[in-house]
């Protein structure tokens, strides 16, 4: 069972509380944005076996959206922080290259 943390009101409960919303981290292009851009927006998705950052949305709490860094195969979860963010925080990542060394999703190592 996948167990997570909600950073905004700090409950840790199973995932039946929280709802997934795909991935995170996606770059929004505006008007004037290329097909290539909109099509990359709309479709293109990572799909890892391994390390994944992802939105979840603590839906029988505060209701609120948060991003969680966790492992697909292993659902060992890294970290929880705001959705108000472009990029994971440090601590994240470097917890999760000292766990799985040579470690990159997009562009975040
Ligand atoms: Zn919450």
């Amino acid at each position: 069972m996948l167990t997570l943390t909600c950073p905004v009101c700090g409950v840790t409960a199973e995932e039946t509380e929280f709802h997934g919303g795909g991935e995170a981290h996606l770059k929004r292009f505006g008007p004037g944005a290329t097909d290539d851009d909109l099509e990359g927006y709309l479709f293109m998705r990572e799909n890892p076996r391994g390390v994944h950052f992802e939105r979840w949305r603590h839906a029988y709490g505060c209701g609120k959206w948060f991003h969680a860094a966790r492992c697909t195969t292993t659902l060992q979860v890294f970290g929880t922080y705001p959705a108000q963010t472009f990029e994971p925080p440090k601590e994240i990542c470097d917890k999760i290259s000292e766990a799985r060394p040579g470690w990159s999703w997009r562009a975040f190592k």
